[in-house]
């Protein structure tokens, strides 16, 4: 299995070059050179698997075995989900009248980023260790990256982590999620800023190609390769599941802000897994626009919604769909992201735009007025609190029939989100975070006046000193 970029200026690299490396040098994502496919006795045998041997077999198809052998592979697997609340890792609960949650929430910060980092976090401490080298990953959250990155280096000695968050603009729960973590390894900053204003210091730090390689920096959001292998499997785990036999259509309805997710779910379509996905989306309905009418345009500013985590201005990996949708066309991906880049915008082109059609078969745009009556309804009719993100999703459910089984992919729980559960008129969950307030927290500031940047700077080059001392 080798690596290119989707721009098509890099080609024949090996999974650990992708794992540590953020964007590709000319701009674009990597992704596989080809999609792998299953032959059908694997579509079949694969149905008994647990979700952690769905993992293993998955990843098995995108990392070459030299790069790391089958017990490695295997002990990766088995040890990264140690910390998930359930044994399971991931469950279905089937409310009734076709409502199939598909909860992705059970790791340590509660959201679904957790399944994806927990093992992006085991594959980079996996080559680190082997090199003896040391890295430090620098990350800008809206919410609930930061803490799932955190979780996923704390107390390992290959890496240190650095964290910017933007201070009383997520919620309180996701703000201790992150400071109340005390480890050597973990650096957290409030920056009073919004997340736009946070991420300036971090690009600027990145386009300093010297100062990355001296510091061995690197970048584990959406971005990132791994983050995108590591959410296939829950496909398979979803369609299993639900399907009448295999062979049979499931549809998936997914809550989209990056399109990361949606990436993994259209790359098990491509696989040969028997999927309609669908999507959700907030009033940054660029996505929508994008898979509905070949849209692909950025809007002034982000309106900030109760689904916060999926309020976006530009979705990162529409770019790897329309890799996969122009089948591997590199020129044509660069020219298109060229332009977008350029002015803002740019058209997708009619052959291409039927491919993604046929991918992500439709899109809902949801108001914040429709998610709180959906968590409301749920609640009433099943007794099941929703977070604000899956509602979006839910309400797919309820304004479009489907002919196949469906799953709702559940992407937070609730127990994060207490104000938007208490606008909807329920108590909030308290389960996983009742610890939190309790703890102490450890942090610095960012205030307004200062210079990020090189306070960022100084940070780094401290990590690195303390590290080679
Ligand atoms: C990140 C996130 C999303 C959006 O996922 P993408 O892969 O970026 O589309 C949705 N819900 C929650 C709770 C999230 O944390």
């Amino acid at each position: 299995m080798k690596y290119c970029s989707t721009r098509g200026k890099e080609s024949g690299l090996a999974f650990r070059d992708v794992l540590f490396a953020g964007y590709a040098k000319d701009g674009g994502l990597y992704m596989p050179e080809s999609i792998p496919t299953l032959t059908p006795d694997e579509l079949e045998s694969w149905s008994s698997c647990s979700y952690r041997e769905l993992v293993y077999n998955i990843t098995r198809k995108f990392i070459d075995q030299r790069e790391i052998p089958n017990e490695d592979l295997q002990e990766i697997v088995s040890s990264c989900y140690k910390r998930f609340s359930i044994p399971e890792v991931v469950q279905i609960k089937k409310l009734g009248d076709g409502l199939n949650i598909v909860e992705l929430f059970y790791g340590v910060t509660l959201a679904f980023k957790d399944l994806a980092l927990s093992i992006v976090g085991e594959f980079l401490n996996y080559f680190l260790k082997k090199s003896k080298d040391h890295v430090t990953v620098l990350v800008g959250t809206s919410g609930d990256t930061g803490s799932a990155a955190i979780e996923s280096v704390r107390g390992k000695d290959s890496m240190d982590i650095v964290v910017l968050l933007p201070q009383g603009r997520c919620t309180k729960i996701q703000e201790l999620q992150m400071t109340a973590v005390i480890e050597d390894n973990v650096h957290v900053f409030c920056v009073d800023g919004n997340s736009d204003e946070l991420d300036e210091p971090i690009k600027r730090v990145f386009l300093e190609e010297s100062f990355v390689a001296e510091h061995r920096l690197i970048c584990i959001n959406s971005i990132n390769w791994g983050r995108i292998l590591a959410q296939i499997p829950h496909y398979f785990y979803i369609y299993y599941q639900l399907c009448q036999s295999i062979g049979d259509s499931v549809e998936v309805v997914v809550p989209t802000g990056a399109a990361g997710n949606i990436t993994g779910g259209t790359i098990a379509m491509k696989m040969g897994l028997p999927i309609h996905l669908v999507t959700s989306v907030t009033l940054n309905d660029i996505v929508a626009r994008t898979f509905q009418d070949g849209n692909f345009s950025v809007k002034d500013s982000v309106v900030p919604s109760l689904a916060s985590a999926m309020d976006i201005q530009i979705p990162y990996n529409v770019e790897r769909l329309l890799y996969l949708s122009s089948d591997g066309n590199t020129v044509e991906v660069g020219k298109l992201m060229t332009s977008f880049e350029e002015n803002g915008k740019v058209a997708v082109p009619d052959n291409l735009l039927n491919t993604l059609k046929n991918y992500i078969k439709d899109c809902l745009v949801v108001h914040d007025d429709e998610i709180t009556e959906v968590m409301k309804k749920v609640m009433e009719d099943h007794k099941y609190i929703l977070c604000p993100h899956t509602a979006t999703a839910v309400a797919y459910h309820y304004a479009k029939k489907s002919t196949y089984p469906r799953g709702i992919i559940a992407t937070a729980s609730p127990a994060k989100f207490p104000e938007a559960v208490t606008k909807a008129g329920g108590v909030p969950v308290t389960k996983g975070i009742d610890h939190l307030e309790s703890l102490p927290t450890q942090f610095e500031c960012m205030a307004k006046g200062q210079d990020w940047y090189v306070m960022l700077k100084n940070k780094i080059k401290a990590i690195s000193s303390k590290r080679k001392g």
